[in-house]
């Protein structure tokens, strides 16, 4: 496992056995040694009483005076004090006071010897300070051995009692300290736990059957403007949209019957009264009867697809207003070349009688310009012309077929076959071409204009060399015109396919600027594209993309 990983499992309970190392042992009364304190000046007497008590195998501390005892007192605790009454400087009753009033003995049995013939007196002074019992001398060693040895036992039980209290506090202290343990254990794996569900960005609930949030994190209040408290009041029906009413319904019965949602979305009421659209996922616990919930927010993302899903709209309301505009706009294009060429023809007709008819009667400046005049009539006829070509082929309804494309271009190379021997040129058409798809008479009119620019765009002095042959493509056939003309620039390559775009003057290259705008137009109306590879000075190779013909399509 990595040193890094969290593990959130569960602490182990609480130990609730005191672990034993061998060293605490509960010891029996038997085998405890008690001490016993005899205090006598006459080292015979305390000789004679201590052999008496030999037999209990106690440990026994002698002190010959009263002060000595109290020295003792000091280090050891006693389970019985043998006192002579009569020592000389401090007696046994003196003495007797001074012990009690130590906190540490001054419950220890004190059993004062003195010898018969003391006054009752005696006896009652002796009881009075503190002591237990009396022995008189001389001693009858079965009495004293009998007296002390309750003493004894007594001191024994009591030692015995406390050490078991002792041990008992101890037990109680360990399994206190284990618990402690437990407990800040829990706590800490419930703090990281929660981290995750207050820190988290997503919205985190648990819920229950009924719709009812019962434990949320922040990003709820912080995303639907409600207080814990409030959202926890609430269910989800209370703030669903109406519209999603049914979709929560729906939802809810699934996860009843314990299946998960892999995937929710709807809109909640924020406290400000707007609509919150939230999605996520939702998984059942049945036995628990709770939902684990995860949300976020996604009102923005909402929006900006209402808003994508309008601009759309409105763009295909342009795109048909644009169409439709175009169309007219085409429509009057037709028109006003078509109408444009009656004044045109009687212009043009009444320069040529002028040139024809009237050459007597005019000088030769009005020579020129009638000549003027017609040549700008024919031009503006050619012109007309190639519009009228144009809005045709904009317009016409086209239904393409099968071609092969040997055959428009040899028709083609046969009307041109005069103007190709004039300019001394070369055309190497590159058999077989194959079929496409594709409307005859649109095809010879960008066939013509292709072929008629490569014969046209020529340097001086080099005969123009042609190349027609075609490359297959997955879906359409791309038909190449190559020459080895003057070439085109680069950064003329697009502009060309525009309406009245020419490169050269019309002095050395007559034309009127529509014929690429024609091939353009019409390979799109076929379903294709058309486009030029050129340089400026080394020739130009353009190309037209035409459908090519399925299989399914082939002809028998
Ligand atoms: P037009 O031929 O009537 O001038 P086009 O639309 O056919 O008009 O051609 C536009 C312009 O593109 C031409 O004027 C010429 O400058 C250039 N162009 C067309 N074809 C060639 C070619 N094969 N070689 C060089 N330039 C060409």
């Amino acid at each position: 496992m990595n040193a890094n990983e969290v593990v959130l499992s569960e602490p182990a309970s609480p130990a609730t056995e005191f672990p034993s190392n061998g060293s605490v042992h509960s010891p029996g009364a038997s085998d405890l040694k008690a001490s016993i304190l005899l205090v006598d000046d006459r080292h015979d007497k305390l000789l004679a009483v201590e052999t008496i008590l030999s037999t209990l195998h106690q440990n026994i501390v002698t002190a010959t005076s009263g002060k000595e005892a109290l020295r003792r007192l000091l280090k050891e605790d006693f389970a019985v004090i043998l006192l002579d009454v009569s020592m000389p400087g401090m007696d046994g009753f003196e003495t007797a006071a001074l012990i009690r009033q130590r906190p540490r003995c001054e419950h220890t049995p004190i059993i004062f010897i003195t010898s018969i013939g003391n006054t009752e007196n005696q006896i009652s002074q002796g009881y009075a300070l503190g002591a237990v019992d009396y022995m008189l001398t001389p001693i009858v060693p079965e009495v004293l051995r009998t007296k002390v040895s309750v003493f004894v036992e007594l001191h024994k039980q009591t030692q015995l009692i406390k050490f078991q209290a002792e041990q008992l506090r101890q037990f109680e202290q360990y399994r206190y300290q284990q618990e402690l343990a437990y407990v800040a254990d829990r706590l800490e794996i419930e703090t990281r736990r929660n981290r995750f569900f207050t820190l988290a960005q997503d919205m985190l609930a648990i819920g229950n059957f009924d719709g009812g949030l019962l434990q949320v994190n922040a990003s709820w209040t912080k995303t639907m403007g409600y207080s814990e408290e409030e959202l926890k009041g609430l269910t989800g029906f209370d703030v669903v949209h109406p519209d999603d009413r049914e979709k929560l319904t729906a939802g809810l019965t699934a996860l009843k019957s314990g299946t998960a949602l892999p995937t929710f979305e709807g809109r909640f009421r924020h406290k400000n009264g707007s609509y919150i659209w939230l999605e996520g996922t939702a998984t059942p616990f049945l036995e628990e009867k709770l939902i684990y919930i995860f949300t976020r927010d996604i009102t923005r993302r909402k929006e900006a697809e209402e808003k994508i899903v309008h601009l759309n709209r409105e763009l295909e309301h342009r795109v048909a207003a644009l169409t439709e505009a175009n169309a007219e706009l085409e429509a009057f294009n037709y028109s006003i070349a078509h109408d444009l060429r009656t004044p045109l023809r009687s212009m043009s007709g009444f320069a040529r009688a002028l040139l024809e008819d009237e050459t007597a009667n005019l000088t030769p400046l009005g020579l020129e310009y009638a000549t003027r005049v017609a040549r700008s009539a024919k031009y503006m006829d050619s012109l007309l012309l190639d519009l009228l070509a144009y809005s045709r082929l904009a317009r016409a309804e086209m239904v393409p077929g099968p071609v092969n494309l040997e055959e428009p271009i040899n028709e083609l190379l046969t009307v041109l076959d005069q103007e190709i021997r004039e300019r001394k040129a070369k055309v190497e058409v590159n058999s077989p071409l194959g079929e496409v798809c594709a409307h005859t008479p649109t095809l010879k009119q960008i066939l013509s204009n292709l072929i008629g620019n490569s014969l046209k765009f020529t340097a001086q002095g080099r005969p123009p060399l042609l190349s027609i042959f075609t490359s297959k493509h997955p879906g359409f056939v791309r038909l190449w015109v190559e020459d080895n003309g003057i070439g085109i620039a680069p950064e003329y390559h697009e502009k060309i396919f525009g309406l009245f775009q020419r490169l050269h003057d019309s002095n050395n290259y007559p034309g009127t600027g529509i014929g690429l705008a024609l091939v353009k137009k019409g390979a799109e109306r076929m379903g294709g594209r058309a486009g030029v590879e050129s340089e400026l000075g080394k020739g130009s190779r353009f190309w037209v993309d035409l459908p090519a013909i399925e299989p399914s399509h082939d002809r028998k």
